[in-house]
């Protein structure tokens, strides 16, 4: 994808508006991959965000063989029609792209899906435990789903579609033994879901492994927990706060990106 295009005599032409939309929120999913690497999602190469394609054409998913840190700009991503095949955007594909179309078919609500391995998460995705608030962090939930599968990649829309299910109404499906599935009505709402379910199963991993009897809200405390903190103002404070400490970290002095590894 391109930015803007020449004129016959050089010059820089307006993009539409809605390119320039487009640019901008894949430059915004593009930070999100890096500030999702930074905060304990990254495996290597594995891992894919899409955001909703604007025109309806499909969607714009991060292309393969690079990792979420080395996510830069829109060129990174590919736009993915809902069959699968590629219809614009250079670089490869990622084959679990039933992941992310049937979300969106059956999610209108949806912009954005995310599938990573961070590591707490992918360990606490083995447990038949549901996830429980030792922290405030999984009271950014009331409840998460599940999701057992017989395939290590999700590379069908059936295989997609059973994903979608268990997702249910909610933003967030564990992985049996694998890996995590987010989404978010933003960029930034889906990488703050993301984020603190990595968190919440951190803090579960290490007061389990604590071995104290442990004291927990009841649901009642728990929804108004829920309530308090799940709030769009809290999305944006905490992208805003996530976005400074990767440009600490991760612009050059010009403002620049440059890749995370973590
Ligand atoms: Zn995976």
């Amino acid at each position: 994808m391109r930015t803007s295009s020449l004129s016959a005599a050089g010059n820089p032409e307006p993009l539409p508006e809605s390119t320039t939309t487009l640019h901008d929120s894949l430059t915004e999913l593009a930070r999100a991959c890096r500030v999702l690497e930074l905060e304990g999602h990254g495996d290597m190469t594995l891992g894919h965000l899409s955001l909703r394609d604007p025109d309806g054409r499909g969607f714009w998913m991060k292309r393969n063989r690079i990792g979420l840190g080395e996510v830069l700009g829109p060129d990174d991503f590919v736009l993915v029609d809902w069959d699968g095949r590629q219809i614009a955007g250079s670089g490869g594909r990622h084959s679990e792209w039933p992941i992310h179309s049937e979300i969106l078919r059956v999610r209108p609500d949806i912009q954005v899906v995310a599938h990573t391995h961070p590591f707490h998460a992918c360990v606490f995705s083995a447990a038949m435990d549901p996830l429980q608030p030792f922290t405030l962090a999984a009271d950014y939930f009331i409840e998460v789903p599940r999701h057992e599968d017989e395939v290590a990649l999700i590379t069908t829309k059936d295989e997609g579609a059973a994903l979608a299910r268990s997702l249910g109404g909610g933003f967030a499906v564990l992985m049996g033994n694998h890996g995590v599935t987010f989404c978010g009505l933003s960029v930034p709402h889906a990488a703050c879901v993301g984020i603190f379910l990595e968190q919440a199963c951190k803090a579960q991993l290490t007061g389990q492994a604590a071995g104290f009897n442990a004291s927990m809200p009841t649901r009642p405390v728990r929804e108004k927990r829920n309530s308090q903190i799940m709030t769009p103002i809290h999305w944006e404070h905490s992208w805003n706060y996530f976005c400074r400490k990767l440009k600490a970290l991760g612009e050059t002095a010009d403002g620049a990106p440059v890749p995370i590894f973590r």
